[in-house]
């Protein structure tokens, strides 16, 4: 038993919009279309969880447009695709929902647009990650990823004049000034995009981790292993000198990590449920005496429509797009079902205002 810990629960934390957007579009096609074939191209979004509900309600998800059967609905996972599974997708004649992130489809448009203009493109990002995949596949033949400055040496420049640079939507925003900083010195005429690349969710998150990190002796990150801004959140933590643990949910929890801690930071990467938040805060609060308090950061305001092709889809299924909207998971209602079980919550409001 740890005595009066601290928990400080901060926001945002947890679902941004694009990861609202893409996990009701499934939702939604299930509640829709009870009987028909579902498949989801690639993780909806990086959560164990979610991809486990989702699949204990028939949903399959495949890593291939040629495992999807004959008439089933496909929808396109929130990290986007690249042209060739949309092209494939259509060839087969499947009914495609595409719950991209529109900040990620801006990405595309931008790297679209400066290979028409002849440019080659510096895509900084992580090579294995399915939305560096995506933005890729939109130029292959002009585009390179640089996933640090050590890459520069051995990238292949055909004019250093007709050169511009973009940014995986989900990186550390410190690591990526690194990079895009030796860019620029290496390329000194190299074009930026026309507004950042690195979304709002993922900046605001990490910023509030970066603003409480060093006022605590320990962060607690709720995501999954492959999800690209939980990670960055544990990084950003452990640079600011706090220990970081990334866990999936509660059942992860190691006893060994509370020695000697006194207060916590519990946060979570965007596509992380904020059920499970509030299991790991009921956790700390009956098993190790912890008081909470949440720390509000930063206030968001984004919120994303349908995709157009689930309007179609809606269509064509006799439901009228109009009576539907994207349901909307935030974290802002757990303190009062904190406070529905007798546990109090203090706020610290550390806000400077909206952001977008
Ligand atoms: Fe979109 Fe950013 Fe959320 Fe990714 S983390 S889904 S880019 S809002």
């Amino acid at each position: 038993m740890i005595a009066a810990m601290k928990v400080m629960l901060v926001n945002p934390r947890g679902f941004c919009a694009g990861v609202n957007m893409a996990v009701d579009v499934v939702d939604q096609i299930l509640d829709l279309f009870p009987d028909e074939p579902l498949c989801v191209y690639h993780e909806i979004v990086h959560n164990r969880h979610v991809v486990d509900r989702f699949r204990h309600r028939g949903v399959t998800f495949v890593e291939s447009i040629e495992e999807v059967p004959d008439g089933a609905i496909v929808v396109f996972s929130a990290h986007g695709v690249s042209p060739a599974i949309r092209d494939a997708a259509r060839a087969r004649g499947l009914r495609a929902v595409d719950a991209t992130c529109p900040l990620v489809t801006k990405v595309h448009a931008e790297a679209i647009r400066y290979a028409r203009k002849g440019y080659q493109i510096l895509l900084v990002g992580h090579a294995n990650h399915q939305e560096v995949i995506g933005t890729l596949g939109e130029a292959p033949e002009m585009m390179q990823v640089v996933e640090s400055p050590k890459d520069i040496p051995g990238l292949r420049i055909d004019d250093p004049a007709k050169l511009a640079y973009l940014t995986q939507t989900t990186l550390s925003v410190d690591d990526a000034e690194v990079i895009i900083s030796a860019l620029k010195q290496a390329f000194p005429e190299i074009r930026s995009p026309p507004s950042a690349d690195i979304c709002y969710a993922t900046t605001n998150r990490q910023h509030a981790v970066r603003t409480l990190a060093t006022s605590c002796d320990l962060v607690l990150v709720v995501g999954s292993r492959n999800s690209s801004n939980s990670v960055r959140l544990t990084e950003i933590s452990e640079n600011c000198g706090t220990p970081a643990r990334l866990l999936d949910d509660r059942s992860e929890l190691d006893p060994a990590w509370f020695e000697g801690v006194e207060r916590v930071l519990v946060t979570a990467g965007a596509s992380a449920p904020e059920d499970l938040v509030r299991d790991l805060i009921l956790h700390l609060v009956e098993d190790h005496g912890a008081e909470v308090e949440q720390h509000d950061v930063q206030r968001e305001a984004v919120e994303f429509g349908l995709p157009g092709s689930l309007k179609n889809l809606m269509r064509d299924g006799g439901v009228d797009p109009a009576t539907r909207s994207i349901r909307i998971d935030t974290g802002g209602d757990t303190s009062r079902w904190l406070e529905d079980r007798g546990i109090p919550i203090r706020t610290v409001d550390l806000t400077v205002g909206a952001t977008n």
